[in-house]
């Protein structure tokens, strides 16, 4: 049986690397309010790693407007996106220990690529703080025909770097983002932000970034997963 060697790390963005997540819930909130509602703690819960187009479409039925309103979704979601650049200009905080992971992954030569639902222009925005050096490539929301939990952004990023997926390592906070990377076939080394993510396969819970060493990411394609499962590996091998 062979285990593959890591070839990749692929980061999410929000809530894994930096805390852009709660600025989210902010400029949610506030598109409810503009439209004179108001956002529902579990809506909010509910979209954590979600997509623009999703996230305007679910806010608009809390507040009681047509989710299937192309004019008005586009319209919502040009308001969202204007409004979330300028809340992360000012600079998007750094999760606990992420800056110290992604330069040590670095410093390592291993590739490695952005995979995030957030939209490309909003990426390079929050990419000011956090440091275009660190990636090879991103693979943005609006570069993929389906986004997280769809294991296409996954699937396109080990792609473009020409490695397979199998062999990859994918960081997550989310459990719609974790469901990606999986279907991708990825291993996922799990760091829950907001929202608890229930144990599965090809999958390892970590309680933060601190301390986060290359040794612990190639550790994950070997060891068991939160289930106790070795099915990665043995799917690795059955290829
Ligand atoms: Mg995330």
């Amino acid at each position: 049986m062979s285990v593959p060697d890591l070839a990749a790390v692929l980061w999410d963005m929000d809530g894994t690397l930096v805390d852009t997540e709660g600025l989210w819930s902010v400029t949610m909130a506030e598109l409810a309010a503009h439209h004179g509602g108001e956002l529902s703690a579990a809506t909010r819960e509910e979209l954590t790693g979600s997509s623009l187009h999703r996230t305007v479409r679910a806010v608009r039925a809390e507040v009681g407007l047509d989710p299937g309103d192309a004019d008005g979704v586009a319209a919502d979601g040009r308001w969202l996106i204007d409004r979330t650049a300028e809340v992360f200009s000012r600079g998007v905080p750094w999760r606990p220990g992420a800056y110290e992971a992604l330069t040590a992954v670095r410093e390592s030569g291993l590739p490695t690529a952005l995979v995030t639902s957030t939209y490309r222009e909003l990426t390079d925005v929050a990419l000011d703080t956090i440091g275009r050096e660190f990636f090879d490539l991103t693979v943005c929301g609006d570069e993929v025909p389906a986004t997280k939990p769809d294991p296409a952004p996954y699937r396109r990023a080990a792609e473009l770097l020409g490695v397979d997926p199998r062999a990859c390592v994918a960081v997550e906070d989310s459990p719609t983002g974790t469901r990606s990377a999986v279907a991708a076939g990825a291993t996922v080394l799990v760091v829950p932000a907001e929202v608890p993510v229930p144990p599965g396969k090809r999958r390892v819970l970590r309680a933060s970034l601190v301390g986060l060493a290359v040794a612990d990411l190639r550790a994950l394609l070997t060891g068991p997963t939160t289930d106790g499962s070795t099915d990665h590996r043995t799917r690795a091998a059955a290829h």
